[in-house]
């Protein structure tokens, strides 16, 4: 699996059954790497929530595209158009041959309630975490799923901060973490140093990915 970092909380996973998009803030998102047009052959788009952020292009990307659009229920029914999976958070759907869990995650929202997800291609699990402040039962995510990689906010404000980020990487324990939801807004931290200062104190056989928006981790 390849994932790439479109910048803020948006991730693009190729994976072995197609490409799934998480939370694609695409227009309007000062980091985004690619213009939302530049997507296709999208097969699934997960919303954690429905902040401005993180539904972002959802809706004209599967329109364009027709991917899936999972959500939860009353997210899903509130988007007109496009092609829902209304799941709850609890276990694992299925989803165009691609896994998909929606979890907890401790924020506010609108429509429903905030998630993180989880995605399994069938070899690789990934856990987004959403917009989400720390809580303990992130180490029961790690133990149910397994998640080879975590895509977790650092940047405070909205969401954890680095300690608390690197804390919740000790509790999930990854192979890789992935910082997220940092430097796109003044509020924002603005760099991941603290968090990777963090992580090697608190998860240092944990290894954590910087990447720039636009940069591609391969999954070994
Ligand atoms: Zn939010």
């Amino acid at each position: 699996m390849e994932i790439k970092w479109l910048g803020h909380a948006a991730f693009e996973l190729s994976t072995s059954k197609g490409k799934v998009l998480i939370d694609p803030f695409l227009t309007n998102n000062p980091m985004a790497p690619v213009k939302a047009e530049d997507l296709k052959e999208v097969k699934v788009i997960v919303v954690t929530h429905d902040h401005f952020d993180h539904l972002g292009d959802a809706v004209d990307i599967a329109k364009r595209t027709g991917a899936k659009v999972v959500a939860v229920p009353e997210l899903a029914s509130s988007l007109s158009g496009v092609d829902t999976v209304a799941i709850n958070m609890g276990s694992y759907v299925e989803v165009e041959g691609v896994r998909v869990a929606l979890v907890q995650a401790f924020h506010t929202c609108s429509r429903g309630f905030p998630a993180g997800c989880i995605v399994n291609d069938g070899f690789v699990t990934v856990y987004h975490a959403g917009d989400t402040s720390l809580f303990g039962d992130m180490k029961l995510i790690g133990e149910v799923y397994r998640p080879d990689v975590a895509l977790l906010p650092i940047g405070g404000y909205y969401t954890m901060g680095p300690k608390e980020a690197a804390v919740a990487v000790s509790l999930i324990k990854p192979k890789v973490v992935i910082p997220m939801h940092y430097a796109t807004f003044p509020v924002l931290v603005k760099s991941p140093d603290e968090f990777l200062e963090e992580v090697k104190k608190r998860a240092p056989e944990v290894k954590a990915v910087v990447l720039k928006p636009g940069e591609v981790y391969q999954l070994p």
